[in-house]
């Protein structure tokens, strides 16, 4: 199948550190289909083979399993072609229209790795310039708008020159293998589903925690938070999986349908439950990686007043005879004591006990999805003990490691998302209504945070959070896995 993959932003931070790679591993994998065009645009002065160089040259800075060979890098580079366009520039787009109709390819891909003041004006221009076609597939990086109506506005524009079946909205998360892989085990096994509700589980916490600070992103993060960041978009795409009801079927639809019921099952917010279930921080200095960090106040492009918050906990329920009463808890948050993402379950304990257990074990199921991928199911078996009484129970874990099991060179999120999209799979693209009622759901927080004086609280990077995270939960009774 032929294809023109255009990425308009083609210099940029997300071109050159994860989509080109991405890329460039399906190139390796030879999954990406012969006869493909991947076309950079940016406004730079540069030729194919000038842009070649310089993504060679970026390739030294970026992960991959497995370095390129010159002569391995000089195949995929074949495909690279460079064209300076001014996306702010109407006559500009004729360009793009010319050197696309060369070929005819069967796909046309655009990728909008821009700032996203500009995805409107890009929509309507692909549009003036009759590219709009109905083989042309258009992708989207988050932040798709700053609250409710901005997104609205986004998704109105786009709907207005593309059909919704061409619309690729990217929420990387679920391309990670591991997010797939408790969809294939939620739904591809027997075993889970009896016991993936109410009367077996009593919480569920997914943890996004991030070591670094904002980098160099620090004005971009300031206008943004981590509830606009990472709460609206990745973790509420992964409570989704979590909670959502088999679908009907594998296609797109049938999944964005049971995700869209879960997201308006969530319980809705009012100021009170914002003040007793949500938490937010804001690190100040600390220690990571061994190394004195600066609080995100002193961070470059922050104001040194800012009320941004860099972490978020919140404690959550749903709505459906499955999940009524169970808390799902989220938390998120920059310059935490480690990198990891990972989804606890945590079921209920033994309803009556005739073996000696440590206090406070109980079943778990955790789902790593960073640095490693993988499950892990939390058992308690006889131990050591067992050869005294035969009595006493010990916690063991059954531990799947995806990369030992299938090999590191696995699919990645970006590229597993790019090949869906060539392939004009959308299952794992985010649909217009969901991307909305995830909005509905945090916007009466943003409000409430806008309107209330006391901002976030303060934490010490290198920790979890500020303890009123902890304490939340444990108003619940319970605590986050790491405590307990
Ligand atoms: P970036 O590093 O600032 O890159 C922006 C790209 O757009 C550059 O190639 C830039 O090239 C080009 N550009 C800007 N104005 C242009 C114009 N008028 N005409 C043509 N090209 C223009 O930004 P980024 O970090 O890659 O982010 C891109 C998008 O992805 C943003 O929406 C961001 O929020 C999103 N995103 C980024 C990441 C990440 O890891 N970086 C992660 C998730 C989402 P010239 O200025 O040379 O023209």
């Amino acid at each position: 199948m032929s294809f023109d993959l255009v990425l308009f932003g083609g210099t940029g931070d997300l071109a050159w550190r994860k989509l080109m790679p991405a890329l460039f591993q399906a190139f390796r994998h030879g999954t990406l289909p012969e006869g493909g065009r991947i076309i950079g645009i940016a406004r730079d002065d540069l030729g194919d083979a000038q842009y070649r160089e310089l993504i060679r040259s970026r390739f030294d800075d970026v992960e991959l399993a497995k370095r390129p060979t010159p002569e391995e890098f000089d195949r995929f580079a074949g495909l690279l072609h460079f064209l300076r366009l001014d996306l702010s520039q109407p006559q500009d787009y004729r360009r793009l229209a010319d050197m696309l109709r060369e070929r005819h390819a069967e796909t046309v891909v655009m990728y909008l790795a821009t700032a996203p003041d500009l995805f409107t004006t890009v929509c309507q221009q692909i549009a003036a310039a009759g590219l709009n076609r109905p083989n042309t597939r258009l992708v989207l990086e988050k932040p798709l708008g700053h609250d409710l109506e901005s997104n609205r506005e986004i998704n109105e524009t786009v709907r207005s020159v593309l059909s919704e079946r061409q619309i690729f909205r990217i929420d990387h998360y679920l391309g990670k293998p591991a997010v797939q892989n408790l969809f294939a085990m939620r739904f591809g096994n027997a075993l889970f589903e009896p016991v993936w509700r109410r009367e077996h589980i009593s919480n569920i916490q997914i943890t996004i925690a991030e070591d670094l600070g904002v980098e160099k992103r620090g004005a971009f993060y300031d206008k943004t938070g981590a509830l606009r960041d990472m709460v609206q978009n990745h973790a509420l795409q992964l409570l989704c999986a979590l909670a959502m009801e088999p679908p009907i079927n594998a296609h797109a639809d049938a999944i964005r349908d049971e995700k869209l019921k879960v997201l308006r099952s969530l319980h809705p917010w009012t100021p009170e439950t914002i003040d007793q279930h949500v938490v937010r921080g804001q690190y100040g200095a600390g220690t990571a990686n061994r190394q004195s960090v600066r609080g995100y106040r002193d961070e470059p492009g922050v104001d040194p007043e800012s009320r941004t918050e860099t972490f978020v906990a919140l404690r959550t329920g749903i709505s459906s005879w499955r999940w009524a009463g169970v808390p799902f808890y989220i938390r998120t948050g920059k310059r935490l004591i480690s990198r990891e993402a990972q989804i606890v379950v945590n079921y209920r304990q033994a309803p009556h006990a005739i073996y000696n257990a440590p206090a406070g074990s109980w079943n778990r199921l955790v789902i790593n999805l960073q640095p490693r991928d993988g499950l892990q199911l939390h058992l308690l078996a006889l131990g050591q003990e067992n050869r005294r009484n035969g009595q006493s129970l010990a916690p063991v874990h059954l531990d799947l490691d995806f990369d030992k099991r299938f090999g590191s060179e696995r699919v990645g999120a970006y590229e597993r998302l790019l090949l869906d999209v060539i392939a004009g799979r959308l299952n794992l693209f985010v649909r217009s209504d969901e991307q909305e009622a995830a909005w509905r759901w945090v916007e009466p927080i943003m409000e409430h945070w806008a309107a209330d004086e006391r901002g976030p609280r303060p934490y010490a990077a290198g920790t979890w959070g500020p303890s009123a995270s902890s304490a939340m939960i444990a108003r619940d009774g319970l605590c986050w896995s790491e405590e307990c």
